[in-house]
């Protein structure tokens, strides 16, 4: 057993190095890959049960790698964080993704689009990024929303404040995603402006087994319709959840049930035929 133990130690250090170079090699592969176009965004619909609509688009970055096939943003974003790409890769996704939902609009499919901002981007220098983006793609602020989770308040609250209301004062909407796995969700709603919230998949998966889980689902419900903030309900896979949050009033809902996030022209194909 001793011995195991000594290898199981060894095997774990191996692991880590074998780790640690790898998300080396992926810094090194990134700059190649910000060059070649390889990281782009693809969009997944949010639909609007009441109406049968899509409303929405969340752009969510794919990294189709030459050799090494999807690698996950999970995992490229940190490596993004940690090497210095993190402003060269969201000013690339932005920008495309500005730029396929004023071509959207253009075609006559007005529909918004969610952009997911890491905690770490919420500072100085944002608002003006995003305000340029805009105007280089002539997407209209109003169409505009960005997705931030609660850890971006944590470091800086009162900068954060600041920049979120920047950005409310463009037009630029604020959604609070991953709502429910954080600490202080509550108070954060009273402080900070926010339009929309996006309940977590966790407790989407929940809901059918865990009767707690449909009575927070409930509760959250009847928050954000008394705060008059809009709801959003993602990782929705199955009919039975999605019937259930319909039920307990939860209209917008995102999930695979749906569709996955697909490239620009396949969402634009995938609205204009969706049998909703
Ligand atoms: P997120 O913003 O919470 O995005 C939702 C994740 O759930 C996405 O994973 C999406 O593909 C996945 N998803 C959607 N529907 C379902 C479903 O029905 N079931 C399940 N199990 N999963 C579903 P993805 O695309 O792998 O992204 C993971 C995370 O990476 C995102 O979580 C977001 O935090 C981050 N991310 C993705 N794109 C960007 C980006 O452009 N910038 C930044 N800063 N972060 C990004
Ligand atoms: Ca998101
Ligand atoms: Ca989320
Ligand atoms: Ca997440």
């Amino acid at each position: 057993a001793k011995r195991q133990g000594r290898n199981t130690v060894q095997f774990a250090r191996h692991n880590y190095a074998l780790q640690a170079r790898q998300r080396l090699d992926l810094a090194d592969e990134m700059r190649v890959a910000l060059r070649e176009g390889q990281i782009t965004p693809y969009f997944q619909p949010i639909i609007d049960l009441g109406v049968g609509e899509v409303v929405c688009a969340e752009a969510l970055a794919r990294w189709r790698h030459p050799v090494r096939g999807f690698v996950p943003p999970d995992e490229f974003i940190g490596i993004a964080e940690d090497s210095g790409q993190l402003d060269a890769l969201t000013d690339q996704l932005l920008r495309s993704a500005c730029a396929a939902a004023a071509q959207w609009h253009a075609a006559g499919l007005n529909r918004r689009l969610a952009f997911n901002l890491s905690a770490r981007q919420v500072r100085p220098g944002v608002v003006e990024m995003i305000s340029g983006v805009l105007r280089e793609t002539g997407l209209p602020a109003q169409r505009l929303e960005v997705e931030i989770t609660e850890s971006a308040f944590i470091e800086r609250p009162e900068l954060a404040e600041r920049l979120l209301r920047e950005l409310r004062g463009l037009g630029v909407g604020v959604a609070l995603d991953d709502f429910g796995t954080g600490y202080s969700s509550l108070s954060y709603l009273l402080r900070f402006p926010i339009d929309k919230i996006k309940v977590d998949k966790s407790f989407v998966s929940q809901l059918e087994g865990q009767r707690q889980a449909a009575k927070i689902v409930a509760a959250t419900i009847a928050l954000a319709s008394s705060l008059e903030i809009t709801l959003v309900a993602e990782g929705v896979e199955r009919l039975g959840q999605m019937l259930t949050l319909y039920e307990l009033g939860c209209r917008q809902q995102q999930g695979w049930l749906f569709a996955k996030a697909m490239p620009a022209a396949e969402f634009e194909q995938w609205v204009r035929s969706a049998p909703l």
